[in-house]
Order: C-alpha cells, then sequence, then structure tokens
C-alpha cells in the first residue's frame, strides 16, 4: 500500500499541560515517541482560540478576515439573528482543495467546518457541524453506507458531542468507542485510497476539558481527563503506523485550562450604559418562563421516536413556528442600544447605524468613541472573590485581521485574561447579575467546568523533521509547512511561514521552500442548515455550551 507523504493528526484542544506530566509520569509513549524523534513546540492559537475560526486558519492559512469563519454562528443581515456556520461558509481554499487542484490524494477525517464533505482527490468525512447522519456527511457521498456495512456499525460513532451517557454524566468508554472506531475507519480508507496528505482529527480532549478539567487539576494521573489523553495516545500509535515511514505532524488548534467564570457581556454593557433591556432591567419578561418551558419541549420533541414525533405534530401544528418565532425573540431593545455582544468568547458588536437594522450610533466618530469607551471599561473589570482583572486586552478588529471578510469579525473582541474567563453574550434570556454559567446540557448533571487557553501544541517526526529543536509557531505557519512537506509551492497569500527550523536541514537545502500564486479554487457555494439539519446541530451546539 502507498503510504502517506504526510500525516497530520489533529488533537482538538490538546495541552503540554497534561501531556507533560503523563510523559514524566512514564505515559503516553506514542506522543513521546514523536516529540523525541522530532521537533515539538507550542501553537499559538487565534484570537479567540476558539475551534471554528482556529482550525480554519490552521487550514487555510490566512487570517478570518480572508476566510470568513468566526464563531459557532453568524449574525444575518439585520444584524441581530444569529444563524448556524458550517463549513461551506468558507471564503478561502483550504489544503486539500489546494492539493486536490495539483491533482495530489488525500483523506480528510472530522476536521472541524468541512461540511457539507465536498469533491475532493481522495475522500472526506465531515466535522463537527456534519448535520444530518446522512446528507453531506461523506465524499464519496457513498461511502457512509459502506463504512457501516463494513464495520457492521448500527450507527457511527462521532465525537461531535460531549461523552455523556444516558444517565447525562461523562462516561470515558464512549471517547474509547468514538476513538477506536475513527482508527478503524481511517485504516481501512487508508488502504483503500491511498492518500498522500492524510488529516484526521479527534474532538475528545477538548470535551472533557470543559467537563472535567478540576478532576485533573486535583486527581492528576488518576482522572477522566488523563485517561482521555491514554486514549488519545493509542489513536496517535495507531495513526503513526498507518503513516508508516512518512512524515507525522501532530497538531491542536488551542489548549485548554480551568475556567474561572462566565460574564454575560450583555448585562455588563446593560450596567455600563450601552445596552437597553427590551422591559426594565432584571425583571424576567412576563411569559418569559412559559417560552423556556416551551424551548424545553421543542429539545427534548427531538429526542422521540419518530411517530410520536409526527402526532405530536398533528396535535400541535404550530409548534415549529413556535420554534421559529423563538428565535427570533431577543430581551434587547434595539433602537436604544448602542452595543450588544454574541457567542461565549468575547465578541462585542457596535449598533451602527446604516448597518444593523435597528441602528443607534452613527459611523465615524461616534463609533470610534463608543467602541473606546468600552475598551476601557472593559479592563476595568474585576474578580468579584480575588480582585483582578478579568479582561485582559480589547482588539479592534481591524488591528488583528484584514481582508473582504472582516465584516464577520466582530467590532471590538475582547480577550479574557488567559481565557479562564468567557464572555457570554446572552441575547435570549436576563440574567440577575453579571456573573453567567453554562450548563453542559439541559438534562445533564454536568457543568462547564473548563476552558480554553492560546497555547496549543504542535510537533513534527519523520524523514523530514529536524531533531531536538523545540518550535514557537502560529496556527496560520500549519498551512505553509504542510504544502512545504508536500513538496508543492506555498501560495503567496498565505500569511504563516514554513516552521524550517522544524525541517531537517539536508532537506531544506536540497529543496527550499518555493512560492507561488495560489491555484485558481472554485469555492463551495454557501449551503445553510435545512431547518431539521439546523436543529440537530443546533441542539449539538447548545449542549457543548458555544450557543445559547
Ligand atoms: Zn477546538
Amino acid at each position: 500500500m502507498g503510504r502517506p507523504q504526510l500525516t497530520v493528526i489533529g488533537l482538538d484542544a490538546a495541552t503540554f499541560d497534561v501531556i507533560d506530566p503523563m510523559i514524566e509520569a512514564g505515559e503516553l509513549p506514542n506522543l513521546k515517541r514523536i516529540f523525541d524523534e522530532g521537533s515539538r513546540g507550542v501553537l499559538h492559537s487565534t484570537i479567540h482560540p476558539l475551534t471554528t475560526q482556529a482550525w480554519t486558519t490552521m487550514v487555510t492559512g490566512v487570517n478570518a478576515g480572508r476566510h470568513g469563519m468566526w464563531d459557532f454562528s453568524d449574525r444575518d443581515e439585520s444584524g441581530y439573528r444569529l444563524k448556524l456556520v458550517n463549513g461551506s461558509y468558507r471564503r478561502a481554499p483550504a489544503i486539500w482543495e489546494l492539493l486536490t487542484h495539483a491533482n495530489r490524494r488525500v483523506g480528510i477525517v472530522n476536521v472541524p467546518f468541512t461540511w457539507p464533505a465536498q469533491p475532493v482527490n481522495g475522500f472526506l468525512l465531515a466535522g463537527i457541524d456534519a448535520a444530518s447522519r446522512e446528507a453531506g456527511m461523506t465524499y464519496p457521498t457513498d461511502l457512509l453506507r459502506e463504512l457501516r456495512e463494513r464495520f457492521d456499525l448500527e450507527r457511527l460513532e462521532f465525537d461531535h458531542a460531549f461523552p455523556l451517557n444516558e444517565q447525562g454524566r461523562c462516561d470515558v468508554e464512549l471517547v474509547r468507542k468514538a476513538c477506536d472506531q475513527r482508527v478503524e475507519a481511517v485504516r481501512w480508507l487508508t488502504e483503500r485510497f491511498e492518500p498522500e496528505l492524510l488529516f484526521v482529527v479527534f474532538m475528545s480532549a477538548d470535551h472533557i476539558h470543559h467537563l472535567c478539567w478540576p478532576e485533573w487539576e486535583n486527581e492528576g494521573l488518576e482522572s477522566r481527563v488523563a485517561d482521555v489523553y491514554r486514549i488519545l495516545d493509542e489513536a496517535t500509535g495507531a495513526i503513526r503506523e498507518l503513516a508508516g515511514d512518512g512524515d507525522v505532524m501532530v497538531v491542536s488548534d488551542h489548549g485548554g485550562g480551568r475556567l474561572n467564570g462566565i460574564v454575560n457581556l450583555n448585562a455588563w454593557l446593560a450596567e455600563e450604559g450601552f445596552l437597553e433591556y427590551a422591559t426594565g432591567q432584571r425583571k424576567v419578561r412576563p411569559g418569559e418562563v412559559g417560552r423556556r418551558a416551551l424551548y424545553w419541549v421543542l429539545e427534548q420533541r427531538r429526542r422521540l421516536p419518530a411517530g410520536f414525533r409526527y402526532r405530536l405534530k398533528q396535535r400541535f401544528p404550530r409548534l415549529r413556528e413556535r420554534a421559529h418565532e423563538l428565535k427570533e425573540y431577543t430581551v434587547i431593545d434595539w433602537p436604544r442600544t448602542k452595543a450588544f455582544a454574541y457567542g461565549i468568547f468575547g465578541n462585542v458588536v457596535i449598533n451602527v447605524r446604516g448597518r444593523e437594522a435597528h441602528g443607534s450610533v452613527d459611523p465615524g466618530d461616534e463609533y470610534e468613541r463608543v467602541r473606546d469607551e468600552i475598551a476601557t471599561r472593559a479592563l476595568e473589570l474585576r474578580d468579584p472573590h480575588t480582585g483582578e482583572q478579568v479582561i485582559k486586552a480589547a482588539h479592534r478588529r481591524e488591528d488583528l485581521f484584514d481582508g473582504p471578510h472582516i465584516g464577520k469579525v466582530p467590532d471590538l473582541l475582547l480577550e479574557f485574561r488567559d481565557y479562564a474567563w468567557l464572555g457570554k453574550g446572552n441575547l435570549v434570556a436576563q440574567t440577575p447579575t453579571i456573573w453567567d454559567k453554562i450548563a453542559a446540557a439541559p438534562d445533564s448533571e454536568e457543568e462547564y467546568r473548563g476552558s480554553h487557553r492560546p497555547e496549543g501544541i504542535v510537533a513534527l517526526a519523520g524523514p523530514s523533521a529536524a531533531n531536538g529543536v523545540t518550535l514557537d509557531a502560529g496556527i496560520e505557519d500549519v498551512a505553509p509547512t504542510v504544502m512545504y512537506l508536500m513538496n508543492e509551492p506555498i501560495p503567496e497569500e498565505f500569511e504563516g511561514r514554513v516552521l524550517v527550523e522544524a525541517i531537517d536541514p539536508d532537506r531544506l537545502d536540497a529543496r527550499p521552500p518555493e512560492y507561488g500564486e495560489a491555484a485558481d479554487v472554485v469555492l463551495q457555494a454557501e449551503r445553510s442548515y435545512s431547518e431539521d439539519e439546523g436543529g440537530e446541530v443546533e441542539s449539538r451546539l447548545r449542549s457543548l455550551g458555544y450557543i445559547e
């Protein structure tokens, strides 16, 4: 069998803060071997270090102003309603599109934001944004059916949601099952398609951080966090075996760590006088309780057997429309609001006249003044327990991003200290204080206990790798390094650099990086989720705490 020239193993959220103590304790032999044979170091993520933007920057080599992928949801034309995004919203070519164009074979598995699975020269299994478990799940389309038959699986396991069992508790066995299954599938696919680039992502480290980070701090090697890293290390070993004597890269899109707390940024903006709630502040709006209850019913409805769901629909024909009304529902009085937040990582939008549907701030001087004032006040926010600063920096979008899609980036980015805090933009409910929380899942006892960190990991081993170098990389350096290792020209549009210090000097001498114009790749057309697809993804993302 033809082995991949390069295998990229993506471990979402993997951090040396867990890996190194485990290696010191004699564990994680497969990751250790890769690190020992080659080079390793920190991979600095995007601001914010959130899966959507981070992976997309990694695989396109350009910033969010160019690729247009920011958060799990995006604002619609009104500027206020959120719609879920998926891989078809990406506006810059990914490395597998460039390689397909160059007639190279690729195998892409579970990279976030690759739904609907697009045609490539090889195969592609969609990632966390995958909606229906049928349509858009794989390329070639028939692959899903074949995979099911081949492995005699009633259903394929995906690590697209938290590993919660039927009792709503975190269950490491579910992680093992999903990882084993992925490795088996990848083994079969690799033998059949012989990809020259194999890129496989595992999401489990991210999930276990969010659910169990304090367990790692208290119980270390005995924790379920350590258990999940052991499973990921085994999977890494198995994929490495498939890679044969080709090059192997290990990457994560960001790190993970403790979560100190969550700020409801809209409640904070209201306190600071930038946002008005539709009815008196801090009062539960009449009907709100009923609305939340209906919301819960609609959520549960998705878990019912199809026949029962059908009867429910007959009995309450307007249920669906009510669901839609709920999405439109907001607690914010837009015309009297100067700025608002959305998402959970600190996205502040100025309500600009002529841009947002009910804008109240004039573009130009007033816009700049409001944005500066919010930035200044944000830096004054203190942890109520320790008195420490909660927000470390406030970035104007144009200071960090550029490109035709910079409009997708919010006006002001609040960077929380170490990202140990999150800044939620709660649009559908008021909270009694600015200090908020995120439930792990509506009916689970688990809570959101861990967060992301800007420091991910990167490592390179194999015939092209230098030995024993400590790397200090940016996430935008991955794409040019992949193109170099595949012996392809590096598009001049790429914003990062080839990680030359990770490469064997003899190889570099023999084959210095070549640059060229990006291939003229035709991007996929934007495809919104249908109502059913959207509902399913929405439930999953809500249960991951990423959307309200
Ligand atoms: Zn991630």
